[in-house]
């Protein structure tokens, strides 16, 4: 049975080889036999199917090398977003370098399609508080409407434990301010746990996932949910040398396809733009 609240969906639009952990550099990337269209073949055909809606934060270079795939995206009613030029983190970016990226990356959305650009996620939710006065300045300036970019739960790779779990105004320095939208993390007591996306969605059971999805919609709030079109793609290459990094990148993708549908039937999904907008007109 599908539940009326209305949760966000949103997917991260990178291929196998923008992981980090692999290290190939950016000019052998084209080189590299993409999975990204029949993953987002499928993914488009389950959402027409269930009449979900959901944002496509995209690795703007992967759009380029995709405009077509990218079209179809925005003529089916889903948002495309921004996911960085490279997929570099920006804790490894200075002002000029993240506004260079961006610009460029706004010429090639520019060209693809009509649609405005308005929200950002960062590559492993590189904000933090020492990059987040000029990342917000400048999506300011370019525009945009929302960051999605905080992970409020600390991993060993991003996160911050204090970041508050549900959208909010993020305040600067200057007076500048945006709407971050945060992924949807579940809280008890003192402690918190992720489960909406990626690796944890991949692991926990789906009645888990269903459970907490209702429970963030109790408090008042849509469930942010995030996966990347590789988190159920068991063909892609797997070749990720390292244990950790294999467990993290390729635990339980036939499942996650399984309960990626499950998900789609249960709840009702739409962008995150049109989320952001509602909240404008109120505000
Ligand atoms: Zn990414």
């Amino acid at each position: 049975m599908t539940d009326n609240s209305l949760n966000i969906l949103t997917f991260d639009i990178e291929d196998w080889y923008h992981c980090t952990f692999l290290n190939i550099p950016e000019k052998e990337w084209d080189k590299c036999e993409g999975r990204i269209e029949p993953q987002i073949e499928e993914i488009l055909k389950l959402l027409k199917e269930t009449d979900n809606k959901a944002t496509f934060f995209t690795v703007a270079l992967l759009a380029s090398r995709y405009p077509q795939l990218m079209k179809r995206i925005v003529s089916e009613g889903h948002e495309l977003a921004y996911h960085s030029y490279s997929h570099k983190m920006l804790t490894e970016q200075t002002a000029e370098e993240f506004e260079r990226d961006l610009n460029k990356s706004l010429d090639i959305f520019s060209s693809i399609s009509q649609q405005k650009i308005v929200g950002f996620r960062a590559p492993y939710w590189s904000v933090n508080d020492k990059n987040k006065d000029f990342v917000v300045r400048i999506l300011k300036k370019y525009g945009f409407l929302y960051d999605s970019s905080i992970f409020p739960f600390k991993t060993f790779q991003y996160g911050d434990d204090k970041a508050f779990r549900h959208p909010n105004i993020l305040n600067v320095e200057g007076g500048v301010s945006i709407y971050e939208i945060p992924p949807a993390i579940l809280e008890y007591a003192d402690f918190r746990i992720p489960f909406s996306g990626g690796f944890y969605f991949r692991i926990l059971p789906y009645a888990f996932i269903k459970r907490g999805i209702k429970r963030i919609n109790t408090e008042g709030y849509p469930a942010v949910v995030y996966l990347h079109p590789y988190d159920m793609d068991p063909e892609q290459p797997r070749i990720i040398k390292g244990f950790k990094e294999r467990i993290i990148m390729y635990t339980n993708q036939k499942g996650c396809g399984k309960k990626f549908k499950k998900l789609l039937d249960n709840f009702r999904f739409g962008r995150m733009d049109e989320y952001v907008r509602r909240l404008i007109v109120r505000s």
